[in-house]
């Protein structure tokens, strides 16, 4: 399977109809348990001697599809699939930096990750610095310090669409001999593809542009299989529960050695802290996939039409989006994003906060809530909302203006949204 390309990988990658009754269509596993065939076959399942099907808390078919499809796209050694995408990103964390320590991380970073990085984490002594060369790699070594864990990015950040060279971030976090972990929500692996620009693990929402029909939550976590996990004691340690069948205890690294970042995250994380993704879910995330290509490709399309339409409009301060030749980000567009820059982009209202309200009242066809990557075009004042928690001086450093407004595009005729923002343009006017 892995000899075929991304566009039939996202349509038939870690599915076998022959072993599933020869149902085309991946079925939805809707049991909490499986039958133990004998004495043996538990002990072994029990032993971790075999990663089968035991209960579904740690791995159901139907969600295995979809971890073995995602890791095909994006050329993982192992994934794990999980409720949210904030499940993802928090086992990510604790499994690198369970014990404590810091993360460097960039100020462009989606408003639950800014916000639990700053409440939750520290009281699990897990500290975050705000990388203040995250734009200029050369500099960010002056950045690590002898407790940093890892380096966590976005690779299109959320709202403000700025891209990093994960590439050279990558180097710098290898020179320290720590993993760097990209949130690659927005991308989805149809834009970027981050292990081949030297990421270690990958994080998603797979409620976003994954799945792409804003009918579910999900989450994943991927893993390269190139990062020299022994760095970490955790994953040395030995467990009784990963023992030989002479007794002998193993570590993740010795039992798991193709997919230890994963495999811990499973048999620790999901396993008794259970944020695990429901089978009807993983179901919705698959056939959303089968799409993955067309509905990313016009999201782009879309996203860059709106962009050029509101670059010279009046009542517009000025426009975020990485196709503009001015954009901070255009050099890194051209040299990364060969598919496109997706379907987030946003730009300064022109006018009072009255102003902004009406317009933001008047739009019609163009949904006003909070998610991205849905196949309608959606829109939202992140400041106020997404981006709410964050206090002034915390926006400020995040480059979040007040008046920003974000967009997400859709897959509707570019005009119908043009005309429906044009008519808003003018009830603000009124
Ligand atoms: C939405 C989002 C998340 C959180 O994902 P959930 O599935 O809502 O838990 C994380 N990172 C980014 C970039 C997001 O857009």
């Amino acid at each position: 399977m892995s000899a075929y390309k991304f566009d039939t990988q996202r349509l038939r990658a870690g599915y076998e109809p022959a072993q599933h009754n020869q149902a085309v269509s991946p079925p939805i596993y809707a049991t909490a348990s499986y039958d133990l065939r004998d004495v043996a076959h538990a002990a072994s399942l029990f032993g971790i001697r075999e990663v089968g099907n035991l209960y579904t808390r740690v791995g159901n078919p139907t969600v295995n599809v979809l971890e073995e499809r995602v890791a095909a796209l994006d050329g993982a050694a192992g994934a794990i699939a999980l409720a949210s995408g904030m499940a993802a990103i928090t086992y990510t964390l604790l499994n690198i930096a369970e014990g404590g320590g810091r993360i460097l991380t960039s100020p462009y970073l989606y408003g639950g990750s800014a916000d639990s990085f700053k409440k939750l984490y520290p009281k699990f002594g897990i500290a975050f610095d705000y990388a203040k060369h995250i734009l200029e790699p050369a500099k960010l070594a002056e950045e690590i310090r002898p407790d940093t864990k890892a380096i966590f990015v976005e690779s299109i950040s959320n709202p403000n669409t700025y891209l990093l060279d994960t590439d050279a971030i990558a180097k710098v976090a290898h020179a320290h001999g720590i993993p760097l972990i990209v949130d690659n929500t927005v991308a989805t692996p149809y834009l970027y593809r981050p292990f081949e620009h030297g990421s270690d693990v990958i994080v998603y929402s797979a409620t976003k542009g994954l799945n792409g029909h804003g009918n579910l939550i999900g989450g994943l976590v991927l893993e390269s299989g190139k990062f020299e996990w022994s760095r970490l004691p955790q994953f040395n340690e030995k467990y009784y529960t990963l023992r030989t069948l002479d007794g002998e205890k193993r570590s993740f690294l010795e039992r798991l050695p193709d997919f230890p970042f994963t495999g811990r995250i499973r048999f620790n994380y999901l396993n008794y802290f259970g944020a695990a993704l429901s089978p009807f879910d993983a179901y919705l995330a698959i056939i959303g996939i089968e799409t993955l290509s067309e509905r990313l490709a016009k999201q782009s399309h879309n996203a860059e039409t709106l962009a050029n339409y509101l670059v010279s409009h009046p009542q517009v301060e000025w426009v975020r989006y990485p196709t503009l030749i001015n954009d901070k980000s255009h050099v890194l567009y051209k040299r990364d994003f060969p598919n496109g820059a997706g379907g987030i982009l946003s730009f300064g209202f022109k006018g009072t906060d009255d102003e902004r309200e009406k317009f933001l009242n008047a739009v019609e066809l163009i949904h006003y809530h909070v998610n991205i990557g849905d196949a309608r075009t959606l829109i939202i004042n992140s400041p106020q909302t997404t981006h709410g928690e964050l206090e002034p001086g915390e926006k400020l450093v995040a480059d979040i203006p007040e008046n920003l407004i974000r967009i997400s595009a859709g897959l509707e005729d570019p005009a119908d949204l043009i005309d429906d923002l044009e008519q808003a343009f003018e009830a603000a006017r009124a």
